[in-house]
């Protein structure tokens, strides 16, 4: 049984929600984590873990694209959005300076708080990163700092990857792993311990190969996960079994 560690369900339709899951429960997917991002899918994010209890859990944060956003408001939101019984983590959070929509300053800020609200409330966190990788280590890195979660839809080298480890950090794969000229996913997927791994489909965003240009799903995190296992030689199954395992110990969902 695979787990999508990482599907924005907020971003289909509500009428599309119900197949979707039925495709991923009929693939083999047993569960979802959907992060939110902003305000506006904050509440939608929570309330998808109270139509679906038997599959889906929420993180609630702002993502670092909306970080300028984060206002005393949002942040009462967001702890209050903490107590839901499906809400097992602060995502999704981080920082992207591909796109800056909102300034490093804010993203900074925003990132900051949601590491110590983890922290204080003893919840993990599900980081993004973009183009910021120097910068996200050394504020992961900050003394006061003691880390659960995972570093999503990861692409940095080796290296990187070792540290988001020895920070106490999950790696995701997601289907980038899959693309054709990802050649450093894969070597960087390649030297991971598998007890800290996760597969992911980052949907509705990057659709593994045979599907790319097509909307993801999470059905197609078993795609993801069965290439992953052949790239590292090692059975699928024990992969499944593997990924599904280290998504319980670090989210401990009510399943
Ligand atoms: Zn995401």
């Amino acid at each position: 049984m695979w787990i999508d560690s990482h599907a924005h369900l907020t971003m289909y339709d509500p009428s599309e929600v119900n197949e979707i899951l039925r495709s991923a429960a009929d693939a083999g997917v047993e569960g979802i984590l959907v992060p939110a991002t902003c305000r506006s899918d904050l509440a939608r994010t929570v309330e998808l873990t109270k139509s679906y209890p038997d599959s889906v859990v929420a993180a609630v944060g702002v993502h670092p694209h909306d970080a300028s956003s984060l206002d005393g408001e949002l942040k009462r939101d967001i702890e209050n959005a903490l107590r839901s019984p499906g809400v097992v983590a602060v995502g999704e959070i981080g920082l992207d300076y591909h796109y800056m929509n909102s300034p490093r300053e804010d993203q900074l800020r925003s990132f900051r708080w949601q590491l110590d609200l983890a922290k204080e409330a003893d919840f993990p966190v599900v980081v993004h990163n973009r183009e910021s990788w120097s910068d996200l280590v050394s504020v992961l890195g900050e003394p006061h700092r003691r880390l659960r979660g995972v570093c999503h839809s990861f692409t940095e080298d080796e290296a990187a990857a070792a540290r988001v480890v020895e920070l106490g950090l999950f790696v995701g794969i997601s289907g980038m792993v899959t693309f054709k000229k990802a050649d450093g996913i894969r070597a960087m997927a390649s030297s991971l311990d598998l007890h800290r791994v996760l597969v992911e489909t980052d949907s509705p965003f990057l659709a593994p190969v045979p599907y790319r240009g097509q909307r993801n799903q999470s059905a197609w995190v078993r795609e993801i996960g069965v290439f992953l296992a052949n790239h590292l030689g090692v059975d699928s199954e024990a992969l499944a079994r593997q990924t599904h395992d280290n998504f319980v110990r670090l989210f401990s969902p009510d399943w």
